[in-house]
């Protein structure tokens, strides 16, 4: 695995590590953000899209704001198959996760860990797994079972010029449960969130199914209110 990993700091070349310390600590952090949906927010825990309509998922754990040069390394990760990039930061997640589990009473444990299906946007026809690849690294983590609960069943139609309503039924519709949920409490894994409605679409699916609950566990979160034309 170390002869994968490059030599030098892939955002300024500094030898020595994958990312180098300065790099590290200058990465664009999310500190307040939305408890539900992870929205970047001056002050306050819940953003006032949030407040009006609550989504399907209860919590959303995720590290940095979308932003440079984050961007650089999740891109990296996913379209160039830089596997230093994605080892990196799957297991500074995971870490955040296994974190966050150790806070909270054993009966509020999930059950599971889904990967949100990597090919829903259509970019993603040239990557990798992304969200499965992190799922995988936060399941080895945590000790939680992965379960590959959701499967696409045929793809989502441009999202353009939909309303609210018919995006989220298009997403969804394009998702079947492939793995009983029923009484789990389950956390579903994705790299970006960038509107929520993907997370949205995939949690309402995994609660039709009969899961207790869903949170969400991902990477970075664009600063985006919920409801724009972008899928995601
Ligand atoms: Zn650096
Ligand atoms: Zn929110």
């Amino acid at each position: 695995m170390d002869a994968l990993i490059p030599p030098s700091c892939l955002l300024c070349g500094a030898p020595g590590s994958v990312v180098c310390r300065p790099c590290w600590r200058a990465l664009p952090w999310l500190e307040g953000c939305c408890q539900l949906c992870a929205l970047p927010l001056a002050s306050g825990d819940c953003c006032p899209q949030c407040l009006k309509q609550p989504p399907p998922f209860r919590a959303s754990l995720c590290l940095w704001q979308y932003q440079f040069p984050i961007d650089r390394l999740i891109r990296g990760f996913k379209f160039q198959q830089q596997r230093a990039a994605a080892t990196l930061l799957g297991r500074q997640l995971g870490l955040a996760f296994s974190q966050s589990l150790a806070q909270r009473p054993l009966g509020d444990w999930p059950q599971a860990l889904v990967a949100v299906p990597s090919h829903w946007r259509r970019r993603l026809l040239l990557g990798q797994q992304h969200s499965y690849i992190l799922a995988r690294q936060l399941a080895r983590q945590s000790g939680l079972p992965l379960l590959p609960a959701l499967a696409k069943i045929k793809p989502s139609h441009s999202q353009r010029g939909l309303s609210r309503r018919q995006r989220q039924r298009n997403l969804a519709g394009s998702l079947a449960l492939r793995r009983p949920v029923a009484g789990a409490g389950i956390v579903l894994v994705d790299d970006v969130m960038t509107t929520t409605s993907t997370a949205r679409a995939a949690s309402q699916v995994l609660l039709d199914g009969g899961a207790a609950w869903v949170e969400v566990a991902c990477l970075a979160r664009t600063p985006e209110l919920h409801d724009q034309s972008r899928q995601g």
